[in-house]
C-alpha cells in the first residue's frame, strides 16, 4: 500500500470517524429524544385534557344540581312542577350558563328546557336520550355525540318530582377551543369505548380525523399508547368525570430533518472524500517528487533535483537533498577526472614501459607523468650526479602560458640542490611559476639525475599526498634509467670488439644486410674494405701477445680516423678487419684503402716503451660489380685481400669483377 493511499486512509478514517459520530448523534439519538418529547406531550395533553373534561364535567353536575334545587324551591310540597314553573327556573339556569343546555323531565317528558349562550346543537330530543347519563360516574348514555351530561332528581320535600338535566356538547370546534386553551399541542380526540366489534370511535377531533386513523387501528389492535408512521399517541381510558377515552397524537420524528441531515452527511461525506484526496496529494506530492529524484540518482542521472523549497521539514528535506545530489555530482565529476588523470598517467608509464631504449623518452614521459600526477605546470629531468646535471627534457602543461618557461633555471638549480642534499626540497615559489619541488634521481644509492616540477603562480604548495606522489615517482624514474642504460651498454656490447671497440661481426653482418638491401633498392653504390695485418704473427712472436692487442688497438683508432662518420668498421677475425663504405664505388674505397695503408706503414706502433714498424694489406670490393650479396663482396674482398698478400703485403686490391672481364688491380 502506497504512502499515500495510507494517508488518504488514515485522513478519512480521522474526518469519517467525527462524521459517524454525527450522524449517530442526529440520526438516533435526536429521534429518541424526539420521541420522548413527543411522549410527554401527548401525556401530557390526554392529562391536561381529562382534567378539563373532569372541571367541565362538575361544571354541568354543578348546573344540574342549581336548577334542581331552583325548580325545588319554586314548586310546592310533594307536588310535581308544572311547565310554566320548569320553563321559568330552565331559562333563569340556563342563562346564568355559557356553552350548557338545561331541562326539566317528568314522567318521561321535558316540561322545561333552554340553552345557554352558545350551546346549540343541544335539542331537548337530546337531553331527554341523556336522561340517565352521569359523566361524573362515567356514563354517556346513547349520545351519538360527545356530551357531557348529568342529571339529578328534582326534590319537592322528599318526593322526587323531576329529574334535572344539564349537558355541554364536545364537538370538534369546542374540542379544537379547549385544547387551545389548553396549549396542546398536536391532536386530541374523544373516542367510543370501543367495547363494540368496530373498535373505538372518533366523536370529537380537534384535528383532521384522518391523522388519526392510523392511531386508531393500532388502538382497537389493543395498544394504548405507541407510534403509528411518524406519529405517537397516548390515551386514557373512560373514568369518573371523564365520560370518554381521550387520544392525543403528535408528531414524534422530523422526518424532513432527516432527509435534510442525509444529504448534509452525503454533501460532507463527499466533501471529506474530495478533502481527503486533495490533502494526500498535497501531503505526499514533496514525498513522491523526492522519490522521482532519488531514483533518478539511483540510474545514474545526477542531475535530478527536488526543486522544492520551504520552511517545514519537506522544504528542509527537499534541500539537504538537493545539497547531497550537488556534491554527489561534484564528486563523481571530481572522481572521473582523476579517473582521467589516472588513466592518462597509466598510459604515461606505459610508453614509459616501452621507451626503454630511448632515455630522452622516457625521462619525457616521466616529466609529463610527474606534472599530471603533481597538478604542476613546467617540469624538467636532468641527468647526472653530484658533479654536475645535464638538462635533457622539460615540458610544459597544454594550458600553461609561455612565461612558465622561465622558470625552468630556477628548477635546474632546486635539482641540484636536491641532488647535493640527496633528498626531496620543496621551495615555495620559483620564477615565472609558483611552488616547486625536485626530488633526486637514485638506483641503488647512486643519483643518477633529478627531476623537478612547478606548480602555476599562485597555486597552493605541495602538500604530503604531491610530495608522495613525485618522490614515487623519481624513485621508479631512477631504476627505469639505470635499466635504460644497462641495456643500451648490454646493446652496444653486443656488437662492439672489446679489445678494439670497433664493430664485431655481427655488427659488421647487420650493416652490411643493410646498406646491400639499400643499395640494391636505389641502386647506390657500396663498397666493402678488408684488412689484414702483415705478418702479425711474428709480432705476437717478438713482442708478445700484449703488444700485440695494443697493435690491434691502435690499428682500429688510425682506422677509424681514415673514415666518414657513415662508414662502418669491424673487426672480422683475429687481426682481420672489414670496412662497410656506404655511397662509394671501387674508386673511392681505393682511395680509403690506400690512406689506411700509407696510414698504418707511415708511423711505427708504440706499446710498453718499445716501437715496431707495421703494415697492413688491404681487398676492396663493390657492389654491385664484384657481388650483388653481401656475401659474394666480402668473398671477392677477402679474395682481393688474399692478392694483396700475394702480391707482397703492404698495399691494397681491387677485387675482379663479377664477369671476370676486368683483372684485379693493385696498389703499387
Ligand atoms: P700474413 O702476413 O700472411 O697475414 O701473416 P700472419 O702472421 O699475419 O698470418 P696468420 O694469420 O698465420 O697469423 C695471424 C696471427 O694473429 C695468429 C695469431 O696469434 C694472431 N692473433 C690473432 N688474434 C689475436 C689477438 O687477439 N691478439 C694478438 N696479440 N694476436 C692475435
Ligand atoms: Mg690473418
Ligand atoms: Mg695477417
Amino acid at each position: 500500500m502506497s504512502l499515500r493511499t495510507r494517508l488518504a486512509v488514515v485522513l478519512a478514517g480521522v474526518m469519517v470517524g467525527p462524521l459517524v459520530a454525527v450522524w449517530v448523534a442526529v440520526g438516533v439519538l435526536v429521534p429518541q429524544a424526539r420521541d420522548g418529547q413527543a411522549r410527554q406531550t401527548v401525556d401530557r395533553s390526554v392529562a391536561a385534557m381529562a382534567v378539563a373534561l373532569g372541571e367541565s364535567c362538575s361544571g354541568v353536575g354543578e348546573t344540574a344540581r342549581s336548577l334542581a334545587l331552583d325548580l325545588g324551591s319554586r314548586t310546592q310540597e310533594n307536588t310535581r312542577p308544572t311547565a310554566r314553573l320548569a320553563q321559568a327556573a330552565a331559562s333563569a339556569t340556563a342563562d346564568r350558563r355559557p356553552g350548557v343546555a338545561v331541562a326539566l323531565l317528568s314522567d318521561g317528558a321535558v316540561i322545561g328546557t333552554a340553552t345557554g349562550p352558545g350551546a346549540d346543537g343541544l335539542d331537548a330530543g337530546t337531553l331527554l336520550a341523556a336522561h340517565r347519563a352521569s359523566c361524573s360516574r362515567g356514563s354517556v348514555g346513547q349520545n351519538p355525540t360527545a356530551v357531557l351530561v348529568e342529571s339529578v332528581p328534582v326534590l319537592s320535600g322528599t318526593k322526587e318530582v323531576a329529574r334535572a338535566v344539564a349537558a355541554r356538547k364536545l364537538d370538534d370546534n369546542g374540542l379544537r377551543a379547549l385544547a387551545d386553551q389548553l396549549g396542546i399541542s398536536g391532536s386530541i380526540a374523544l373516542l367510543t369505548s370501543g367495547s363494540g366489534s368496530g373498535g373505538p370511535e372518533v366523536l370529537a377531533s380537534s384535528g383532521a380525523r384522518e391523522n388519526l386513523s392510523a392511531s386508531l387501528r393500532s388502538l382497537s389492535e389493543g395498544r394504548a399508547e405507541g407510534v403509528t408512521g411518524e406519529a405517537r399517541y397516548a390515551t386514557r381510558g373512560v373514568s369518573a368525570g371523564v365520560p370518554y377515552q381521550i387520544m392525543a397524537v403528535t408528531p414524534v420524528s422530523g422526518g424532513d430533518l432527516q432527509r435534510l441531515l442525509a444529504i448534509v452527511m452525503a454533501t460532507a461525506a463527499a466533501g471529506c472524500v474530495l478533502l481527503v484526496r486533495i490533502l494526500a496529494r498535497r501531503l505526499t506530492q514533496p514525498l513522491a517528487v523526492l522519490t522521482g529524484v532519488a531514483e533518478r540518482l539511483g540510474r545514474g542521472d545526477l542531475s535530478a533535483r527536488v526543486g522544492i523549497r520551504g520552511y517545514d521539514e519537506v522544504g528542509t528535506l527537499a534541500a539537504a537533498f538537493d545539497v547531497m545530489a550537488d556534491r554527489l555530482q561534484n564528486k563523481v565529476g571530481e572522481l572521473r577526472t582523476s579517473q582521467e588523470v589516472l588513466k592518462e598517467t597509466f598510459d604515461c608509464f606505459g610508453q614509459a614501459l616501452g621507451r626503454t631504449h630511448d632515455i630522452d623518452g622516457l625521462l619525457h614521459t616521466v616529466v609529463e607523468a610527474a606534472l599530471l600526477g603533481s597538478d604542476a605546470v613546467v617540469g624538467t629531468a636532468l641527468l647526472g650526479d653530484a658533479r654536475g646535471l645535464d638538462e635533457r627534457v622539460s615540458a610544459l602543461a597544454c594550458t600553461t602560458p609561455s612565461p612558465a618557461s622561465g622558470a625552468l633555471d630556477d628548477l635546474a638549480e632546486l635539482a641540484t640542490e636536491a641532488v647535493h642534499r640527496g633528498e626531496a626540497v620543496v621551495t615555495g615559489v620559483v620564477a615565472c611559476a609558483g611552488p616547486a619541488i625536485a626530488v633526486p634521481l637514485e638506483h641503488e644509492q647512486h643519483v643518477v639525475g633529478a627531476i623537478a616540477v612547478a606548480r602555476a603562480e599562485g597555486a597552493r604548495p605541495f602538500d604530503a599526498a604531491a610530495v608522495g606522489a613525485v618522490k614515487s615517482l623519481a624513485c621508479h624514474t631512477g631504476a627505469a634509467v639505470a635499466n635504460v642504460r644497462a641495456h643500451a651498454e648490454t646493446r652496444r656490447q653486443s656488437v662492439t670488439d672489446p679489445l678494439t671497440g670497433a664493430g664485431n661481426f655481427r655488427a659488421l653482418s647487420t650493416t652490411l644486410a643493410r646498406e646491400v638491401e639499400r643499395a640494391t633498392r636505389f641502386g647506390r653504390p657500396l663498397s666493402v674494405l678488408m684488412f689484414d695485418l702483415d705478418r702479425f704473427k711474428q709480432v705476437n712472436d717478438t713482442e708478445g701477445h700484449a703488444f700485440g692487442d695494443a697493435v690491434l688497438r691502435e690499428f682500429a683508432r688510425r682506422l677509424q680516423d681514415c673514415l666518414r662518420e657513415v662508414d662502418t668498421v669491424a673487426r672480422y677475425g683475429g687481426e682481420e678487419f672489414a670496412v662497410v663504405l656506404p655511397e662509394t664505388d671501387a674508386c673511392g674505397a681505393s682511395r680509403v684503402a690506400e690512406r689506411v695503408v700509407d696510414a698504418i706503414r707511415d708511423a711505427p706502433f708504440r706499446s710498453q716503451g718499445r716501437t715496431l714498424a707495421v703494415t697492413v694489406s688491404a681487398g676492396v670490393a663493390s657492389f654491385p660489380d664484384h657481388g650483388r650479396t653481401a656475401a659474394e663482396v666480402m668473398r671477392s674482398a677477402d679474395t682481393a685481400l688474399y692478392a694483396a698478400k700475394r702480391a707482397g703485403r703492404d698495399r691494397w686490391c681491387v677485387a675482379v669483377s663479377s664477369g671476370g672481364d676486368r683483372p684485379i688491380s693493385v696498389s703499387r
